[in-house]
């Protein structure tokens, strides 16, 4: 669906790479890089998220594209989603335009403190479990929960972003799915085994993110992946004697091996993740209409600070690397990204 036309106002505008001023590095990803950039004269900041076309065809990754691209289409229902304003490409690009979230990631802020108390811990969850129902109602299942892709907003608030990782789509007849991905010390123990799995995965790694946020180590470990891997299947992650009574409670349901029974999923024996006894007292309708004061505001100059992110990106020279291989991008089929342009209409006028 290409939504070009917002209702009475005429049409929304099309965006181009022309139309925005490359400003700062923020990140980077196997696809490419993440840059701060402005509208150009408007005084409006936003984070470009740049995919490199031969990387995406080598890959053979066409669908994840889309896939992101539908999802951040669909933020704009949700406000703990990152929302996107326009996407648009270029012959070696696609290109995903983003609120700019300038209190940085997760990763970034835990690596500053080393762990979080569990008062901020338990705001961070509440926020992620009302963004993950939003995205399991819709048939969703994220996959990529982690540190690193929980960008904070000036005030506080978090966002998920990422979502190049997302399944829809699922086998329809048992709402299923097989692949085998994610990152190494979050993924759920049945994607591992090979088997069948569905949004139970996310809450998998929710148990391990508030662990992380707790303790300030993995709960997972080992050298190299198959160690790894054999820890998340058979091992109990230990926790330390500071770790709050509801807390390991919480976290060891979450840790569930069998996904059906682990906390979030309908068979929990706990009942419902929102009314375990680590949420006990949370208002959960004000959470979910962005109504509870962030119990840390990250620091932000201006708009377009920088400062709540990595100096190894953000003094890097910001430029689109050109394309490595052009003989590839020549022979990318003109109808692979086809309609892959989008202007938010909320967002554009
Ligand atoms: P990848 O798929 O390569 O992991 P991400 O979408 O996770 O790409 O972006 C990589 C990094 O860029 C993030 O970890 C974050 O630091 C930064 N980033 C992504 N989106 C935004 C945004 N909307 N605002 C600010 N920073 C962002
Ligand atoms: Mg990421």
């Amino acid at each position: 669906m290409n939504n070009l036309w917002s209702g009475g106002d005429g049409p929304v505008k099309k965006y181009k790479l022309q139309h925005f001023n490359i400003l700062k590095v923020l990140g980077k990803g196997s696809f490419g890089k993440v840059l701060l950039v402005e509208l150009k004269g408007s005084s409006r900041f936003f984070a470009m998220k740049c995919l490199k076309k031969d990387v995406i065809l080598e890959d053979d990754d066409t669908e994840c594209t889309f896939i992101e691209r539908r999802v951040l289409i669909l933020s704009s229902e949700c406000p703990f989603l990152c929302q996107m304003f326009c996407s648009f490409q270029t012959p070696e690009y696609l290109f995903f335009v983003m609120k700019y979230l300038n209190g940085g990631d997760l990763m970034y802020h835990i690596q500053q403190v080393k762990k979080f108390d569990e008062n901020r811990t338990r705001f961070y969850a509440c926020e992620i479990i009302v963004a993950l129902q939003f995205l399991h109602s819709r048939g969703i299942i994220y996959r990529d929960l982690k540190l690193d892709n929980i960008l904070l907003d000036a005030e506080g608030h978090i966002h998920l972003a990422d979502f190049g990782m997302c399944k829809t789509e699922m086998n329809r007849e048992n709402g299923m799915a097989s692949t085998f991905c994610g990152t190494p010390d979050y993924i759920a123990p049945e994607i591992i085994k090979g088997q069948l799995y569905n949004e139970a995965v996310d809450f998998w790694s929710l148990g391990v993110l508030l662990y992380e946020m707790l303790i300030g180590q993995s709960p997972f470990h080992g050298e190299g992946e198959d160690e790894l891997f054999d820890a998340i299947l058979n091992e109990r992650p230990y926790f330390p004697k500071s770790l709050g009574k509801e807390a390991a409670k919480c976290l060891s349901a979450l840790f569930d091996r069998n996904p059906n029974t682990r906390l979030g999923m309908p068979e929990c024996p706990d009942g419902p993740i929102r009314t375990h006894a680590f949420f006990r007292g949370v208002d959960w309708k004000k959470f979910e209409q962005r109504g509870v004061t962030p119990p840390y505001k990250p620091t932000v100059r201006s708009p377009n600070d920088t400062s709540n992110f990595d100096e190894d990106f953000t003094q890097e020279k910001a430029v689109l690397t050109p394309i490595q291989d052009k003989t590839l991008l020549d022979s990318i089929d003109p109808e692979a990204f086809m309609n892959f342009s989008y202007t938010n209409p909320s967002l554009a006028n």
